[in-house]
């Protein structure tokens, strides 16, 4: 298959939307999973309680496994709760059990709780590289839908916003708030943190308003939507169900092509990112 090019260093993204049921947790995947595919090493972190993605990546997760809980709470180090995903090699999880429902309530309390997942990402690529493995090219965190300390956690660790959008008619509502959200977080928190990535989603292009919306997405973010678009597909959703991504569950498929094309899209874009990142050190 197609080779992906290697990123310079590795490329922490955050998926972000604060609406529910817009794509995250299948986009996170199944990028996730199509970079895999192109001969990249992968991590998906999931950090939302209801474990959508834990389930769609075949982790095990039930109570009592180890899982980003133990890592944000109980300093358990990273690689130790890492699952290999069966069906794609190069693809890795970090499971959510239902215990991380309760870590939005106990991270208040927590020394530098703003920074643990920072922490534990930082210290889990040093220990990998001290110990001669492989390293991850991209990690992609899953976020819940609210702005809470584990979404907090998530833009802290990452460099990159990665936003999936619903191509429907209150698509960009709600898009100005998260924006403003991921400012004050470079402001106060981590001033490398971008949104360099846009992936419409769910898209149907029979109908005038998915155009429309698409159209509107890009006028305002020509550089960061992707031009792949992903289409609305019952092959894409039907996936879960059998703790898979689609890109294994129907190789040839509409959506895994799509996410192929677009993972590809995201990777050929790591030389500029790195390229930008180093520009904007220097003007600093
Ligand atoms: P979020 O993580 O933002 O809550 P999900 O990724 O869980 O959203 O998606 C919400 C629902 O939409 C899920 O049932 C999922 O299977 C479905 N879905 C997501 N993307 C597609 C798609 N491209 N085609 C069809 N259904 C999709
Ligand atoms: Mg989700």
């Amino acid at each position: 298959g197609a080779k992906f090019e290697k990123p310079p260093q590795t490329r922490v993204f955050t998926i972000a939307n604060q609406k529910g049921g817009v794509g995250k947790t299948t986009t996170a995947v199944n990028i996730a999973a199509a970079l895999a595919t192109g001969g990249l090493k992968v991590l998906v972190i999931d950090n939302d309680p209801q474990g959508n993605a834990s389930t769609a990546l075949g982790l095990e997760h039930h109570a009592g496994v180890p899982s980003i809980y133990d890592v944000m709470i109980n300093d358990v180090p990273l690689n130790d709760v890492i699952q290999p995903c069966e069906a794609v090699p190069g693809l890795y999880g970090a499971p959510a059990t239902i215990d991380l429902s309760g870590a939005e309530i106990e991270l208040v309390s927590m020394v530098a709780r703003e920074n643990r997942l920072r922490n534990a990402i930082r210290d889990g690529v040093e220990r990998r590289e001290r110990e001669g493995h492989e390293r991850f090219d991209y990690i992609l965190i899953d976020c819940p839908p609210s702005l809470g300390l584990l979404t907090i956690n998530a833009f802290v660790a990452a460099r990159e916003v990665m936003i999936p959008i619903q191509c429907e008619y209150y698509a960009l509502e709600g898009l100005s708030q998260l924006l403003k959200n991921i400012d004050l977080i470079r402001g106060h928190l981590n001033p490398d943190l971008h949104v360099s990535t846009i992936v419409l989603t769910m898209y149907d292009k029979r109908t005038n308003l998915a155009r429309e919306v698409a159209a509107e997405v890009r006028e305002h973010f020509p550089d960061e939507t992707l031009s792949a678009t992903i289409p609305r597909s019952v092959r894409v959703s039907e996936a879960p169900s059998y703790g898979q991504t689609v890109l294994t569950y129907d190789a040839g498929s509409t959506g895994a092509l799509a996410y192929l094309e677009a993972a590809k899209e995201i990777a050929a874009r790591a030389t500029s990112a790195a390229q930008s990142a180093t520009a904007e050190k220097e003007n600093s």
